[in-house]
């Protein structure tokens, strides 16, 4: 299988031209922002249908703005960019795509110039699996006055790495971040969502955790579909432990039942029946058509 070419500043090029130089702020500091985002293949209209662009690339430009650097180009040439990533490499399957901006000089107050990469890889979607046993990490997520994780750049993601290889090490699948506050945040790469006496609750978006788009989603077009509110408040440690379901959600995690934290099962210790039917109707959705809705917003 060969691999996808990469849009790189205005062109398509292979994986082994697309470098970057090592005394870059991007490669040494790891100035960069970026977004994950989906296309899914739709077999029956033989399109290929991109999740909710208008609003990654909002996020985008937020977290540019927060880092004080600009691209050099407007919403509608990276939209351009994405469709000629998925036309110029014929994708025919469901794909991930990374889109990256970065800072190409040295030093650690450059701001730019800025560059530009949306990396495209093969990534069908999640299959629901048995659950993940998470763990309460003992690290902290960052807080908002240190690195915010409200802004997307790869360095935030050193939090998510020590915390990822800790609960590996100690035999658990994914750690669930609490943030200085001692409430629940987040995972690594996804919004946290639990269960408990039928109610369906997520930390607010000032509990130290990205502005999620599959979170807003969930909060104002899936959940209300389904007769569901979904309760934003912070949310105790231990009510982890004696909830009945709990998902982690996110453009690439989908939704991901959580089925034991810290060893405690959740209700019946297999995946439950609201985090069923939500994936269900999370699924039909993404699988339809987004870009049109895009467009009439730009409109
Ligand atoms: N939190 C973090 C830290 C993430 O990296 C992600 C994935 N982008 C999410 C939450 C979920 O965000 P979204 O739904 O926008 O993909």
């Amino acid at each position: 299988m060969t691999d996808f070419k990469i849009w790189m500043n205005g062109r398509l090029v292979s994986q082994a031209e697309a470098v970057l130089p090592v005394n870059s702020a991007a490669v040494f500091y790891a100035t960069n922002v970026f977004e994950g985002l989906r296309a899914y293949w739709n077999e029956a209209d033989g399109e290929l249908y991109c999740f909710r662009l208008a609003e990654h690339f909002a996020r985008l430009r937020e977290s540019m703005k927060m880092m004080r650097f600009t691209v050099p180009y407007s919403d509608m040439d990276i939209y351009e960019a994405v469709r000629e990533v998925l036309r110029g490499n014929e994708i025919r399957e469901d794909v991930h795509m990374h889109l990256v901006a970065y800072v190409s000089a040295p030093g650690l107050d450059s701001t730019g110039p800025t560059g530009l990469y949306i990396n495209p890889r093969r990534r069908g979607r999640i299959s629901e699996g048995d659950g993940l046993r998470c763990c309460i990490t003992s690290w902290q997520r960052t807080h908002d006055n240190a690195i915010p994780i409200r802004l997307k750049c790869g360095a935030n993601y050193q939090n998510g790495r020590l915390a990822t290889l800790q609960a590996k090490a100690d035999g658990y699948d994914a750690p669930i971040f609490l943030n200085q506050q001692g409430t629940v945040a987040e995972g690594s790469g996804a919004t946290f969502f639990m269960v408990r006496r039928g109610q369906l609750v997520t930390p607010p978006i000032t509990s130290d955790i990205l502005e999620s788009i599959t979170r807003t989603t969930l909060i104002d077009a899936v959940a209300p579909a389904l007769g569901m509110d979904v309760i934003e408040r912070d949310i105790a440690r231990t009510e982890l432990y004696v909830a009945d379901e709990a998902f982690f959600c996110g453009s690439g995690y989908e939704i991901t039942p959580i089925t034991s934290i810290d060893k405690f099962p959740l209700g019946t210790g297999e995946v439950g029946p609201i985090t069923r039917r939500l994936t269900d109707a999370y699924v039909a959705l993404v699988g339809s058509d987004f870009v049109a809705q895009y467009l009439s917003r730009l409109g």
